[in-house]
C-alpha cells in the first residue's frame, strides 16, 4: 500500500498565535465599528428623507415608507409551524422567500407587530413607531438606570481600533464591557472596542454608621454587676412569696 503523505502545516510558534488571536480580536470590534457606522448613516438618511412614520400615520395603517407594505394585518401571529395548515405553510415559506429575497445581507432584525405577519427589515427601514405606553416602559427603566448608586456601579476601560481608550461606567451585575462601539473624544469618531477591562468601583460602598459605644469605668461595671445581681435576688425572692401566698391561700402547708 502506498501512503500519501499529507504535508504538514508548520508550527505555529507563541508569538504568532498571540499575533493570529489579536488579529482576530481586532477584525471583530473593525466589524463592529463598521455595523455600528452604517446602522447611523441610515439613521441620518431617514431623518433626511422623512421615512420615519409618525404613530397616528402608523396607525392609520400607512404603509412602510421603505418597502412599501402596512404594518398592521390584523391576521394575528402565525401559528407554530408543526400546527401550520398547508395552506398557511405555503404563505409562511413564501413571506420568508420574500423577506431574504431582498434583505438577506442585511444582517438586521426582522421587524414586525405581534398582531401581524409581515415583517420588515430593521436595517432597510425604520422601525415602527412605539406607542405611549412603551415610551412609558422604557422611560421608567431609563429613571431606574440613571438612579443607580455609584457604589453599585464599576469603571471599565476599554482600548479601541484607533489605540485610544476610554472609559464608561457600568452596573457591577456585568462582569464583561456590554458596549461594543464607544464615542472616542480624541478622533471624534464612534470606535470598536478591542479589549476591556474593569478598573474598580465607580464609589466606595457607603459608610456604615455604627453606633458609638458609652465608655465603662472599672468601678461603674462592678456598681452595674451589683444591680444587676440584686435585681435577680429580689425577683426570685418576690416569687418565692408569691408562691407562699398561693399555697396558704389554698390551705396547703409545706415544710421549707
Ligand atoms: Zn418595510
Ligand atoms: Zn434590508
Ligand atoms: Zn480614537
Amino acid at each position: 500500500m502506498i501512503g500519501t503523505t499529507v504535508p504538514r502545516m508548520p508550527r505555529l510558534t507563541e508569538e504568532q498565535k498571540k499575533q493570529r488571536a489579536a488579529d482576530k480580536v481586532m477584525r471583530h470590534a473593525l466589524e463592529a465599528e463598521e455595523r455600528d457606522r452604517r446602522e447611523t448613516l441610515k439613521r441620518l438618511e431617514w431623518e433626511k428623507n422623512g421615512t420615519y412614520l409618525t404613530r397616528a400615520e402608523f396607525e392609520a395603517n400607512m404603509p412602510c415608507r421603505g418597502c412599501g407594505r402596512p404594518f398592521i394585518d390584523n391576521r394575528g401571529p402565525w401559528p407554530a409551524q408543526i400546527h401550520m395548515t398547508p395552506a398557511e405553510s405555503a404563505e409562511y415559506a413564501a413571506e420568508n422567500k420574500y423577506y431574504l429575497d431582498r434583505h438577506r445581507d442585511c444582517q438586521a432584525y426582522r421587524t414586525g407587530i405581534d398582531s401581524s405577519r409581515i415583517t420588515h427589515c430593521g436595517f432597510c427601514f425604520p422601525p415602527p413607531p412605539l406607542s405611549s405606553r412603551q415610551i412609558d416602559v422604557i422611560r421608567k427603566e431609563f429613571g431606574r438606570a440613571s438612579k443607580t448608586p455609584e457604589h453599585e456601579l464599576d469603571i471599565w476601560k476599554s482600548t479601541l481600533t484607533c489605540g485610544h481608550t476610554v472609559q464608561g461606567r457600568q452596573h457591577r451585575t456585568s462582569t464583561s464591557r456590554t458596549i461594543a462601539v464607544e464615542d472616542c473624544p480624541e478622533c471624534s469618531a464612534r470606535r470598536g472596542v478591542v479589549r476591556a477591562e474593569r478598573i474598580g468601583p465607580a464609589a466606595p460602598p457607603p459608610h456604615q454608621t455604627v453606633p458609638d459605644q458609652p465608655i465603662v469605668t472599672a468601678a461603674e461595671f462592678d456598681a452595674i454587676k451589683l444591680v444587676e445581681e440584686h435585681k435577680v435576688a429580689l425577683r426570685l425572692a418576690e416569687d418565692r412569696l408569691k408562691q407562699i401566698r398561693r399555697d396558704a391561700h389554698r390551705g396547703v402547708s409545706f415544710e421549707d
